[in-house]
């Protein structure tokens, strides 16, 4: 199924994502993980894609498992920045086969040891080869505090805007932890005539470690409600694991109620936490599947 008729539907829709092993050795690990996930029912599930090569030929096959034996829709991320054109060929030709319709275009971070090609510039580049090449469903990503690399927040919009012309057909956010931010976003998007569904994504911050790398990722901004949490609760493991649950949850909970209808959790190979946020949202989406 498409993800753009799963999100023209009027309703809350709830999925995760997974991403795929560096290695062979983790592969069970993470197809079990994807499978308890996708046990929950959500309405999609997105598979990541490694930019250097690494992790990129999972993605095809832990997609394929969750479209092709659970019926939950499978949304294959796919980066270019280092891709010939051939190659990018190639993966379409393969999900194709596996009967997977989505396909979340992406840039990709520019590799610090230079790129291996430079067929494409943008995201926009590949999302019109993936329009050209067949009858796929395509989102993209988008940034409400801005992309690292932009100028500024305006021209951010103008090539996002860029990105739905050339075909995409929703789009997902980076992480954000204060609302606000995306309600400002939004009113900002609308207004320069971008009309596709907006997919929140959200991030339940579980692990010391995991902070540590948001605080890295420039830009994102930590509410001083959020650094409370950590602080107090950063060194107990399952204090801080409760804790950013409940903080995503109230996140997810504001969005719903204020008419953000896509809702994509970074639920990072925890089926523990996508379960515990799936039980907290029982009654506004309604009993699973
Ligand atoms: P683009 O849309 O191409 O934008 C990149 C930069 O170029 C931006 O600063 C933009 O403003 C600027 N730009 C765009 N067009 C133009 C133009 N015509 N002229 C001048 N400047 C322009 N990375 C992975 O490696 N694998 C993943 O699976 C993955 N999944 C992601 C999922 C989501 C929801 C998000 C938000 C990000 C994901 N990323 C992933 C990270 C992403 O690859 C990086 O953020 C990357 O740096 C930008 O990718 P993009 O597709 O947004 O790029």
């Amino acid at each position: 199924m498409k993800i753009r008729d799963i999100l023209s539907q009027g309703r809350p829709t709830l999925s995760f994502e997974v991403f795929p092993p560096k290695t062979e050795d983790h592969y069970e690990t993470v197809e079990t993980a994807a499978r308890q996930i996708a046990g929950l029912s959500p309405d999609f599930m997105s598979v990541t894609y490694g930019a250097g090569g690494g992790t990129s030929r999972y993605t095809a096959e832990i997609a394929a498992v969750l479209n092709n034996e659970y019926q939950v829709p499978a949304l294959a991320h796919l980066t270019c920045v280092s891709s010939t054109r051939d190659h990018v060929r190639h993966v379409l030709e393969e999900l194709k086969e596996r009967g997977i319709e989505n396909v979340l275009a992406l840039r990709g971070d520019i590799p610090p040891d230079g790129r291996i090609a430079h067929d494409y510039r943008y995201a926009s580049e590949l999302i019109c080869d993936i329009r050209r090449s067949g009858d796929f469903c395509i989102g993209a990503a988008c940034y409400p505090e801005g992309h690292v690399e932009s100028a500024n927040k305006t021209a951010d919009i103008t090539y996002l805007k860029e990105k739905v012309e050339a075909g995409c057909d929703f789009v997902t956010t980076q992480m954000f932890f204060d609302n606000n931010i995306l309600y400002n976003y939004l009113y900002r998007i609308r207004e320069r005539g971008i009309t596709v569904p907006v997919v929140a994504g959200i991030m339940p911050v579980t692990n010391g470690s995991q902070i540590k790398r948001i605080c890295q990722m420039s830009g994102t901004y930590l509410p001083s409600r959020f650094k409370a949490m950590v602080d107090r609760f950063g060194d107990r493991p399952a204090a801080m694991k409760q804790a950013g649950i409940a903080y995503a949850t109230e996140q997810i909970i504001d969005l719903i109620a204020n008419g953000v209808n896509g809702i994509h959790v970074y639920s990072m190979n925890k089926p523990d936490v996508a379960a515990r946020i799936r039980e907290n949202l029982s009654e506004i989406l309604g009993p699973q599947r």
